[in-house]
């Protein structure tokens, strides 16, 4: 063989060789990729990237893997489907990184999942000072989540739910009769009460606040139980005499006071109904013991550097880093004692540790957040930098846009890092449309050309370069584009929103200018504020002078949190509210969390098409309406299934499945509502088609073609109609929402608000994205995105950008004004990327 052609590549050891994908959409495809190096699978959402790199190399790996493990540790997995290929050779042992879709759920911290927490309650047991007569803890009792470390008064919760007077007599003008005491049970326990006290001899029809204080407090704070003599109807000194007589009693009462009577219910209770009736007496308060730090009081009195443990974790990580490096950085001494030297390594780990969360971007994050306040992408990268210091080998690791949420300044030290994991002897394999990440990689496999069945095909497969000869391929047109430039002529702004003294998480007192009838994007690093201010200040303070409800998120309900958070963000309008008439806010949330709802429900396309079906001729002879085409109604669904189409199968020793339902096949219908067709198809056919099938099939539908076509403009031709809410992924849901809204058809002046749509999209679908988004404008409405996608910044007509840091160090307008004029703001982190893109 002459040199100059080199070997081919499946004879080389160093690369993983795929042959027949054929998992979800992929047509059959082969693939030679590299180990140790990045890899990065690109092409338009729907293409076909993830069926190839989680759906095929990464399932496939688990799939081994989990053959080695014993069954029940494999029940342990979220175990990913068998993948539909012949063969894959070369395969390392893999990890894989996923953005969860819809919220993440679970209890753990930042401090938990970086185990950056145990380190630190290390430090403080082995090395921290301790005040005299304290002996050393153990490290578990500086976790708040440990009998032992635990405060006793709240255990480990930080605030104590309690009753005050105020909570628990609402009215006092009103006399123990008149129910002064809201907080009793009402009915008959609640005269029963009141007749005890009347035995007792307290009197019941003066105004609560003319009563003692002592028997006041008495009556709703005791923990006495007396049990007293009860004659219904009599006054006190009837009673007396009743008992002086020896009447008999009606019968015997035991008295509870209000707190005890509340208290007891609310943990107690059965009834979901009483719970929130007493909760609604109780507030909650910081824990006058621990004030809210949620530890043991001897545990707070340990300090190191100065600071509690609790003081401690309230800090960012970087001032964490800063505090600890000063001891990590003192050098050995002969003197040295056993703790010095503790307090050094451990300060030591914690260092290296938290400089690669730092890298990442992350160093604003706080030990003690909740992962359920991250978002996908901080989440992502946060189990990255704990991956890139576990010092594995040989690996390879799998990962979805890990760019996510990444201001371009932010995404050069994300290279950086995973440049490090490839040194250390890993392959990396990144699904990404971000093309400063595209151009960084060692090798690209391009799936297209287009999504779902008109996808699945590699178009490229090989070094860079090399794609720049690839017609086909959608991802060429961007990567080897002659100019970035954006053409673009701002449009000028129709009036001002102004809000002021905005107060949200790192925004302390903020006024902000949003033009209206414009298209606005908040851009700045990550943990600058722009979620902050948009996401949260700009829509509930809008939401809340128009008198809008926002749609609340339906959180899992929290036996433990009596009284929900009741924090907003603070802030008021100050001007502009008359160029608003609606607030429309268009998240990545799912349209749904059964697979019972789905495209063809969320956008009201099933209503037409049910009522199609109801107008044909055999369901006017079966008396069929559009309600027998519904797979939610008893009437026409398949009865054994109740319409899912899939039952589970529960498997000993294994994760229980969905297998398709053995009565309908997975047609969710009974049989004799799937014999009424319309132009041949049954119902169960429609849900089965993707957008594009559809439009084609009802294109002569006016209103079930209009949505359609929006749905198919937006990116979506290759969804199914009937694919359940739960397989979508967050950039999905959105394209779905936002093309519900263009179809409404608004007359202008409404607000919409959108955090990262960009997120998961092909720069192609990006440029159909802001094509839509600037025709919402066109119509006279305003939008404003948070965004870090600088060709969407610069084709937009204003730019507000946050910063100058992340977390404390942000939360302030750096600059504001056109794209070319924030592109020339000295103090901008934005500005140098925004450049490339104005002309
Ligand atoms: P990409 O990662 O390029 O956006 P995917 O690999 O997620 O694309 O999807 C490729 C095709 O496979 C799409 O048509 C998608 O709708 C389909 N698909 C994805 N996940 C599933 C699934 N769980 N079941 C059936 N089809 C799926
Ligand atoms: P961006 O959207 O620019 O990345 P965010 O608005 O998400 O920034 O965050 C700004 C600051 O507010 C950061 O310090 C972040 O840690 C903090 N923060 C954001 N969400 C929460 C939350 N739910 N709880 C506590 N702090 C938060
Ligand atoms: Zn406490
Ligand atoms: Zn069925």
């Amino acid at each position: 063989m002459p040199p100059s052609i080199p070997p081919s590549s499946s004879d080389r050891q160093d690369f993983v060789r795929v042959r027949g994908a054929r998992e979800h959409n992929l047509r059959d495809v082969d693939i030679d990729v590299p180990r140790d190096t990045m890899v990065v699978f690109t092409g338009v959402s729907g293409s076909g990237k993830s069926s190839l790199a989680f759906g095929t190399l990464y399932a496939e790996a688990q799939r081994r893997y989990l053959e080695s493990v014993s069954p029940y540790a494999r029940r342990l997995f979220q175990q990913m489907p068998v993948p539909d290929v012949d063969t894959v050779d070369g395969l390392p042992p893999a990890i894989a990184l996923q953005q969860q879709r819809g919220g993440s759920s679970g209890r753990s911290s930042v401090g938990s999942i970086t185990t950056l927490s145990n380190l630190l309650r290390m430090l403080y047991s082995r090395a921290g000072t301790y005040p005299p007569g304290l002996a050393r803890l153990e490290a578990e009792s500086f976790s708040p989540n440990t009998p032992m470390g635990a405060c006793p008064r709240c255990h480990g919760l930080g605030r104590v739910h309690d009753v005050t007077e105020a909570t628990l007599v609402p009215d006092d003008s009103l006399s123990i009769r008149d129910r002064a005491v809201a907080a009793w049970p009402t009915a008959w326990q609640g005269q029963n009460l009141r007749d005890i006290l009347i035995t007792m001899g307290i009197d019941v029809d003066c105004p609560w606040r003319d009563l003692p204080r002592k028997t006041r407090d008495w009556i709703l704070f005791t923990d006495e139980t007396p049990t007293v003599p009860v004659y219904p109807g009599l006054t006190h000194a009837q009673v007396q005499a009743a008992i002086a007589n020896g009447v008999e009693p009606a019968y015997q009462g035991t008295f509870t006071g209000a707190r005890r009577y509340v208290t007891q219910t609310f943990a107690n209770s059965q009834s979901e109904t009483m719970r929130r009736r007493a909760a609604s007496f109780m507030i909650s308060t910081d824990c006058p013991v621990c004030h809210g730090q949620r530890l043991n009081p001897d545990a707070l009195r340990v300090t190191f550097a100065g600071m509690n443990i609790a003081a401690m974790v309230a800090l960012p990580l970087g001032r964490i880093r800063d505090v600890l490096a000063g001891v990590a950085d003192v050098g050995a001494s002969t003197q040295d004692d056993a703790i010095a030297i503790a307090a050094r390594r451990i300060a030591a780990d914690m260092v290296a540790r938290i400089d690669v969360l730092a890298q990442l971007g992350l160093g604003y994050l706080q030990m003690d957040r909740g992962v359920q306040t991250l978002s996908p992408g901080e989440y992502q990268r946060l189990r990255l930098g704990t991956q890139i210091h576990s010092s594995l080998f040989g690996v390879v690791y799998v990962l979805d846009e890990p760019s996510s949420g990444l201001h371009p300044a932010d995404t050069q030290a994300l290279l950086a890092a995973l440049g490090r994991l490839c040194a250390a002897g890993n392959s990396l394999f990144l699904v990404e449309h971000n093309l400063d990440v595209i151009r960084h990689a060692a090798w690209i496999v391009d799936v297209g050309p287009e999504a779902g069945e008109r996808g699945g095909e590699i178009l490229y497969c090989g070094p860079p370069a090399g794609l720049r000869d690839v017609a086909a391929s959608r991802t060429r047109e961007y990567l080897f584009a002659a100019s970035q430039v954006v053409a673009h002529v701002p449009r000028a702004p129709q009036g001002w929103l102004k809000l002021a003294d905005v107060r949200w998480n790192n925004l302390d007192g903020l006024d902000v200018a949003f033009p209206l009838g414009v298209f606005t994007s908040v851009t700045g690093i990550s943990g600058s504020g722009k979620s902050s201010l948009v996401s949260h200040a700009l829509t509930s303070i809008v939401a809340r002078a128009l008198g809008q409800a926002l749609p609340v998120a339906e959180e899992e309900e929290d036996p433990q949190a009596p009284t929900p958070e009741t924090r907003e963000p603070e802030g008021r309008v100050a001007s502009g509210l008359e160029g608003i008439g609606r607030l429309v806010v268009i998240d990545q949330k799912p349209i749904g969390r059964t697979p019972r709802s789905n495209l063809a429900t969320y956008t009201g396309l099933f209503d037409i098409v049910r009522k199609l079906y109801a107008r044909t001729d055999l369901a006017r002879a079966r008396r069929y309406d559009a309600g027998w085409f519904s797979f939610n109604l008893a009437k026409g669904r398949c009865p054994h299934c109740q319409g899912a189409g899939s039952v589970m199968v529960e498997l000993l020793f294994l994760p229980s499945v969905y297998a398709p339902c053995p009565t309908c096949h997975g047609a969710r219908y009974r049989p004799e509502v799937l014999e009424v067709t319309y132009r041949d198809r049954s119902i169960a056919d429609v849900l089965a088609m993707n957008v594009d099938q559809a439009l084609a099939f009802l294109s002569d539908v006016p209103n079930a073609a209009t949505c359609l076509s929006i749905l198919q403009r937006s990116g979506l031709g290759h969804l199914r109609l009937g694919q359940p809410a739960t397989e979508l992924s967050g950039g999905e849901a959105q394209r779905i929402k936002l093309a519900t809204e263009l179809q409404k058809q608004r007359r202008g002046h409404t607000l919409y608000v959108l955090d990262e749509p960009t997120t998961g999209l092909h720069p192609s679908d990006v440029d159909r994205l802001s094509a839509h988004l600037h025709e919402l404008v066109g119509q006279g409405n305003t939008v404003i995105v948070a965004e870090h996608d600088m060709r969407m910044v610069a084709g937009g007509d204003w730019v507000i950008d946050m910063g100058p840091g992340a977390g404390e160090d942000g939360g302030t307008v750096v600059a504001a004004g056109t794209p070319a004029e924030v592109a020339k703001a000295a103090r901008s982190a934005t500005a140098p990327f925004l450049a490339r893109y104005v002309g």
